[in-house]
């Protein structure tokens, strides 16, 4: 694979194709997932893998996402017990992504699974993803689309910014719209342990499941995959360069504001206010959370006071992020 300056290329059935022949061909394409952008690359090659943990500047032993065209793609992958496919029943295309026992003869190669016996899948529904992985004929392994600890991306040009000449194409299917990753569910154990808060709510899987999910932090004890859940859940993750002050009820001088429900009001002379949602909608939260935590950054902003959000819904997820960025790195 050559190595020339990033190509970004809005989605069409052209970007598309030619998306899918790099793929085959072992390169890495950024696409937009209904959640935020990936970096694919064919998840059977433990080649074109090893670019993505290198592009990212990602450690090796942090297991890839699997991206599948349907449950029938899944199934080939990995053993999906009972709950599982309850799950992949309601959820599936969506931001749901399983951890199950891999299946014999499935295609993730090690390289993706860093290893383990398990695999992470999901089935995205964004359309542009979609036809990707239709037009690849195969898994793709995508992690988020940003160097390895830093902000994810939810546009191309982030991307770029991030990623600029490592990848080989950037496909631009405009802002990603949900905003942060995708729920990671582990049907490993005897019930279903949610692994990471993301873009579906813990409400919505319990109520499938009608019972509570297992607290992901109990699992770390567990060996095996509990134990390797990084990227995403080492305590720096998703960091801006501005330092987070959380839970902040007013601004203080010199701060700049990631605000939720105009909570500090507009206050002369002060620092950049950007409202995660006016109206208190944790959806519009979610979906602009890391955008503006990047735009924060662009503007300068060296201490940021960021609202309080709500535990309930997508704001899990949502506070998730902002421990993580918030944590000293
Ligand atoms: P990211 O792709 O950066 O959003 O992160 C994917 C998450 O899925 C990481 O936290 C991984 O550790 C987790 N993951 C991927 N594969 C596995 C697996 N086989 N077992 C457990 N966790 C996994
Ligand atoms: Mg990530």
């Amino acid at each position: 694979m050559t190595r020339g300056a990033a190509r970004l290329e809005p989605a069409s059935e052209e970007a598309i194709e030619k998306g899918a022949r790099l793929l085959r061909e072992g390169g890495l394409v950024a696409f937009p997932t209904e959640t935020v952008y990936g970096l694919g690359a064919d998840a059977a090659s433990a080649a074109a893998v090893a670019k993505i943990y290198a592009a990212k500047g990602r450690p090796s032993f942090n297991p890839l996402i699997a991206h599948v065209a349907d449950l029938d793609a899944a199934r080939r992958e990995a053993e999906l017990p009972a709950a599982a496919l309850r799950l992949a029943e309601a959820f599936w295309p969506g931001p749901l992504t399983l951890v199950a026992p891999r299946a014999a003869g499935g295609s993730v190669c090690e390289a993706a699974r860093a290893g383990l016996a398990s695999v992470a899948l999901r089935v995205p529904s964004a359309p542009v993803a979609r036809a990707l992985i239709l037009a690849a004929g195969r898994p793709i392994a995508a992690p988020s689309a940003n160097r390895s600890g830093h902000v994810s991306p939810v546009t191309a040009r982030h991307v770029l910014e991030d990623l600029g000449e490592r990848v080989d194409l950037v496909i631009d299917g405009g802002r990603a719209d949900k905003g942060v990753e995708s729920t990671i569910v582990s049907v490993l154990g005897e019930r279903p342990r949610l692994l990471r808060p993301g873009a579906l709510t813990r409400e919505a899987l319990e109520e499938i499941l009608r019972a509570p999910l297992e607290a992901g932090e109990g699992g770390a004890g567990e060996g095996g995959a509990a134990a390797i859940v990084a990227p995403g859940m080492t305590a720096s993750h998703y960091a801006p360069r501005a330092r987070l002050r959380l839970e902040a009820d007013e601004l203080r001088l010199g701060e700049a504001g990631l605000d939720f429900g105009g909570c500090f009001g507009a206050r002369e002379g002060r620092g950049p206010i950007l409202d995660l949602s006016p109206a208190a909608d944790l959806e519009e939260a979610a979906a602009n959370l890391f955008l503006y935590l990047r735009e924060l950054d662009a503007r300068g902003a060296a201490l940021v006071a960021v609202a309080p959000i709500p535990a309930r819904g997508l704001g899990e997820a949502i506070n998730d992020r902002l421990r993580r960025a918030a944590a000293p790195k």
